[in-house]
This record gives structure tokens, C-alpha cells and sequence, in this order.
């Protein structure tokens, strides 16, 4: 999406350890214009699969589910991350490895909020080893629910988790995917600038 791409490029910033840092716009700072777009974006490639739920983790994929969920006129579940009180103990729960921090850390999803009838939409800000998502499509499968697809904002496609996801057939649409960056320059993949 060629929107987001710009705004990429006019502010994003590469950290060391092929990290790519937006947080003046998607994850600290939130463009909210954008982002709506972005929710907009993943209405229109989505809108014919069903969808009674959006599932995304705390917090930065909170924004971009909320946007979405306007237009698909649905509610949005968050997991939670580590182990809440308030979550209480009936959870779906799976652990996941993060790439920014290098450590696992469980994700909750209270039993009352997904069940056997949903059709889940996960969208997440970045996908990278895919461990967000698949700790998501875990507890999807843990509810009995079925899974729609995986609508992610920035896939690193230099790293190896959208491969193996569509790969497994999974309907995943990323908006934007760096196929290669350094400090001075950001190279993106051409099929997803075509949004
Ligand atoms: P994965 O689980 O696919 O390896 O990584 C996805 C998760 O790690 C996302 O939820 C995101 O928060 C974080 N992440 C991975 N790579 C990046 C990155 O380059 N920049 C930022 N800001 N977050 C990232």
C-alpha cells in the first residue's frame, strides 16, 4: 500500500538487529488517519471471509484492530500479555517468542470472548518469525473457532514468517513488505505496493 510505504520511508527509522522502528506514526505516536486507512484496506480484502472477531496482542496491534473493526462492524479481542489477575484462569493461552525483547511470554485470551462459532480476522503491526501469529492462530484453534485470515501492516519478507504461513495456506495480507533495508534505504516488495 503505497500510503503506507511513504509514510515508511519519510519516518521510519532501521535499528541495529533488522529492526525497523515506526513508532513516530504506528506504535508509540499513531497517525490516526493512516491507520484508519490501513483498517479500511483490510475491510476491503477481508470483507467476504466471514468475519465475527478480531484477535490481535496488546498493545501496539490494538490500534490498527480497532480501526479495522469499524468497518467490519465487529468486536476486537486483545491477548494479553503475561500473567493477569484480571484475565482470571479460564484462558486460552500459548507463548510466544519475541524478536524485539529475545524472550517467550504467554498470551491470554479469556475463554468467554472466543468461541466455536467465531471467524477470526488476527492482525498484528509487524510480522517478522511469525511467533505473534502463531501463538494467535493457537488459541484460535485451542477456542474451536476457525481462522479467516492474518492481516499484518509491515511483514519483513526477508524473514522467514510469511513464507511458511502462506506456504500452509493461510490467507495472509500484509500492507506493506520489506524485502530488504539498511540505514539509507528500504526496498519494498512490488505486489504489495499495488493496494
Ligand atoms: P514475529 O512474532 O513475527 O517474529 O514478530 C512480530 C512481533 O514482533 C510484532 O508483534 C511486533 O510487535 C514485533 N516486531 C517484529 N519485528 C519488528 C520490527 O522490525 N519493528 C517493530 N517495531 N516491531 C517488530
Amino acid at each position: 500500500m503505497r500510503l503506507l510505504e511513504d509514510k515508511i520511508r519519510q519516518c521510519g527509522a532501521v535499528l541495529p538487529g533488522e529492526i525497523l522502528k515506526v513508532d513516530g506514526f504506528l506504535n508509540h505516536r499513531l497517525d490516526v488517519g493512516l491507520i484508519t486507512e490501513l483498517g479500511k484496506e483490510f475491510y476491503r480484502v477481508f470483507r467476504n471471509d466471514g468475519v465475527t472477531v478480531i484477535v490481535t496482542v496488546e498493545a501496539s496491534g490494538i490500534p490498527l484492530a480497532f480501526a479495522a473493526a469499524q468497518f467490519f462492524n465487529v468486536p476486537v479481542v486483545f491477548a494479553k500479555k503475561g500473567a493477569h489477575k484480571n484475565v482470571g484462569n479460564d484462558c486460552y493461552s500459548a507463548d510466544v517468542y519475541s524478536y524485539t525483547k529475545g524472550v517467550s511470554y504467554p498470551v491470554l485470551v479469556s475463554k468467554k470472548y472466543l468461541t466455536a462459532d467465531d471467524r477470526v480476522l488476527i492482525i498484528d503491526d509487524f510480522l517478522a518469525n511469525g511467533a505473534a501469529a502463531r501463538g494467535l492462530m493457537q488459541i484460535v484453534k485451542e477456542a474451536g473457532a476457525s481462522l479467516a485470515g492474518v492481516g499484518i501492516a509491515i511483514e519483513k519478507g526477508f524473514q522467514p514468517g510469511g513464507r511458511a504461513l502462506r506456504e500452509e495456506g493461510v490467507k495472509l495480507v500484509s500492507l506493506a513488505i520489506v524485502d530488504s533495508m539498511t540505514d539509507d534505504s528500504i526496498t519494498f516488495r512490488e505486489d504489495a505496493a499495488l493496494r
